[in-house]
């Protein structure tokens, strides 16, 4: 008991990180005082550069369970520097839902990364769901606010069942509503929320894009694909309620743009789930299905974090470099921030900033 009582309290350390420089570092209460001194405050970090242009805001975390996402926004708070214009990270949205695992899904609660000087870094791997200490019991029936639309209970703990949230609702309702009110009081011109999902799920190396964004999303769809990076565009459907897509392009002028890539640690039909399972994605069942032709993504016999990084970092790098071109006042220029080519190549591992010496 005493062993597993500080494995589970371990989780409720949070991951280290090393801004790079010019970024400072905000609480997401400063926008939205419902949430201070709550478990749903997270960190933003903003890097100004001080020139006009547009503001991108880039948001990892919303599910835990998915750690590209939150490694890519982790790579970009590393390694960024900004030109022109603005660029607002959050690589942890639902820091509620980080300090537990899915239950009977056999995760492991953390994976690490080598570093070129010989460190490591770890992060934790967590759950879809907001954590139950923090919202009991789930109701047998969770509407959605304020749409009305019912959804299973379980539902009530998800971020991205939630948006564009309550101020006065349940603590993952109310991290919603932080969430677009730093939107909206930020005039973001771009917004990512970035996911993962089972190789069998079809919106899976996708780009899931509102009306308002989907001009820009299919350019960068074109030049990825022209760029050997195949991507499916997905329009938001616009009766499925409580998703970023959706909710944050109907209440603010944002562009709202959400990414998906594969990740087998989260999928139906997977093996042995393992740090190793994260970090490759090589399973043989996988193996098999891809065989088959039952997969939405390329499948030999791995489907690495890397590769997985490299999807979401070139995507997003992608939607800056062109969205000058759907509004030119937002123009925005970002650099430092490696290439597909060299993370897939060198591993995420070899851009990621050595802890500092304390
Ligand atoms: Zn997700």
């Amino acid at each position: 008991m005493g062993w597993t009582g500080h494995s589970f309290l371990a989780m409720h350390e949070a991951d280290v990180v090393v801004p790079a420089p010019g970024f400072v570092e905000h609480r997401l209460s400063e926008w939205f005082d419902g949430i201070a001194g709550t478990p749903a405050d997270t960190a933003v970090y903003i890097q100004d550069s001080g020139l006009p242009g547009g503001t991108v805001f880039v948001m990892g975390g919303t599910h835990p369970n998915e750690p590209a996402a939150s490694m890519a926004a982790v790579l970009l708070l590393e390694r960024a520097h900004v030109t022109a214009g603005r660029l607002i990270v959050v690589p942890f949205a639902n820091m509620m839902a980080f300090n537990h695992n899915s239950p009977q899904e056999g995760h492991p609660q953390a994976f690490h990364f080598a570093l070129p000087d010989g460190s490591r870094r770890v992060f934790r791997y967590g759950s879809r769901a907001t954590n139950a200490i923090y919202q009991w019991p789930a109701p047998d029936i969770y509407i959605h606010e304020p749409s009305g639309q019912n959804l299973a209970g379980s539902e009530s703990s998800n971020l991205n069942r939630a948006h564009p949230g309550l101020p006065d609702g349940n603590l993952t309702q109310r991290l919603a509503y932080a969430l677009l009110e730093m939107i909206r009081k930020e005039k973001v011109d771009l917004a990512f929320d970035l996911h993962e999902a089972s190789p069998e799920y079809p919106v899976v190396n996708a780009i899931v894009a509102h009306e308002k964004s989907m001009e820009l999303a299919a350019m960068v769809t074109m030049e990825l694909e022209a760029a050997g990076i195949p991507m499916r565009l997905e329009p938001s459907p616009t009766n499925l309620r409580g998703l970023t897509h959706r909710e944050w392009g109907d209440n603010s002028d944002v562009m709202p743009i959400l990414m998906e890539t594969g990740n087998p640690s989260q999928g139906r039909l997977r093996g042995r789930t393992d740090e190793a399972l994260v970090l490759t994605g090589e399973d043989k069942f996988y193996a098999k299905a891809s065989e088959l032709g039952r997969l939405f993504i390329p499948y030999e016999r791995d489907q690495p974090i890397d590769l997985r990084v490299a999807r979401h970092v070139t995507a997003i790098m992608s939607f800056v470099e062109m969205l000058g071109m759907v509004k030119p006042e937002a123009e925005i220029a970002v650099d430092g921030v490696p290439s597909y080519g060299e993370i897939v190549e060198r591993g995420l591992g070899a851009f990621l900033a050595p802890l500092p010496r304390s």
